[in-house]
C-alpha cells in the first residue's frame, strides 16, 4: 500500500519512512510528482492549512493514503503569534535566524510577562476510501532569552522544552524526535495505520 506525504521536505519523508519500517507501506513525497504544484496555504488554522495540502494531493492520488502536516510555534505572551505564520514571521523569504531574532525582539517590546510557548503539529490524512483522519501533537516549553545550539531547524535554538535546561537545538535528533509535536502526531497516525 502506498502512502503519499504532501511535503517537499525529504527529511520528513525519510523520518516517516523510518517510523513505518516493518509495516507494509511504501512512503512517497509529493516532490516525486513533477506536475504537482503546491496550493496556496491560505487557511486560518494549522488544521485548515494541513487540509488544503492533503486535499490537493488527494485529488491526484485518490486511491491511496495521503497525509499533510502543518506546524508552527505559538507564543502565549505574543497572543499566539507567530502561529500559522511561523515560517514567514520576519518576511516572505525570512531565514530561521531572522525569524528567531524577530521573536526575541517582540518578546522584549511587548514586555511579555512570561515566556511560555508551544509547538503544534496538525496532520490531516485521507484513507483510500476518502475518509478524513486528524492527528495532533504539542510540545510545551519556554522561549529562551538568547539563541543557543546548532541542531534542528526553525525556532529550535530559542525553545527550551519543559523538563529540560537546554534548547531544542542543543538536543540530539533522537532526543528531539522522542518529544516533538510532529513525532507525537505521526506516532498517532502510525497507530491508526497499524490497526
Ligand atoms: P512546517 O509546517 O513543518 O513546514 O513548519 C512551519 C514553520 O514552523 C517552520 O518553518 C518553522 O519555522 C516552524 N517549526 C515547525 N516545526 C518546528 C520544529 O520542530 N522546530 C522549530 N521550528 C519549527
Amino acid at each position: 500500500m502506498e502512502i503519499w506525504l504532501a511535503t517537499n521536505n525529504k527529511g520528513k519523508v525519510a523520518e516517516f519512512q523510518k517510523m513505518l519500517e516493518g509495516l507494509n507501506f511504501e512512503v512517497h513525497g509529493q516532490v516525486e510528482l513533477s506536475y504537482f504544484s503546491q496550493p496556496p496555504e491560505n487557511g486560518d488554522s494549522f488544521e485548515a492549512n494541513a487540509r488544503i495540502k492533503a486535499r490537493a494531493l488527494k485529488s491526484v492520488k485518490p486511491e491511496v493514503w495521503v497525509v499533510a502536516d502543518d506546524s508552527g510555534i505559538v507564543v502565549d505572551g505574543l497572543g499566539g503569534l507567530p502561529g500559522i505564520h511561523s515560517a514567514r514571521y520576519a518576511g516572505e523569504k525570512a531565514r530561521d535566524s531572522e525569524n528567531n531574532a524577530k521573536l526575541l525582539k517582540m518578546m522584549t517590546l511587548r514586555s511579555a510577562t512570561h515566556r511560555k510557548a508551544h509547538f503544534h503539529c496538525c496532520l490531516v490524512a485521507y484513507d483510500p476510501e476518502g475518509n478524513e483522519h486528524i492527528f495532533q501533537g504539542d510540545l510545551h516549553g519556554n522561549i529562551s532569552k538568547v539563541a543557543k545550539g546548532s541542531g534542528g531547524f526553525g525556532y529550535d535554538p530559542i525553545f527550551i522544552p519543559d523538563g529540560f535546561e537546554k534548547t531544542l537545538a542543543e538536543l540530539s535528533p533522537g532526543e528531539k524526535n522522542a518529544i516533538s509535536h510532529r513525532g507525537k502526531a505521526f506516532k498517532e497516525l502510525v497507530q491508526k495505520l497499524r490497526s
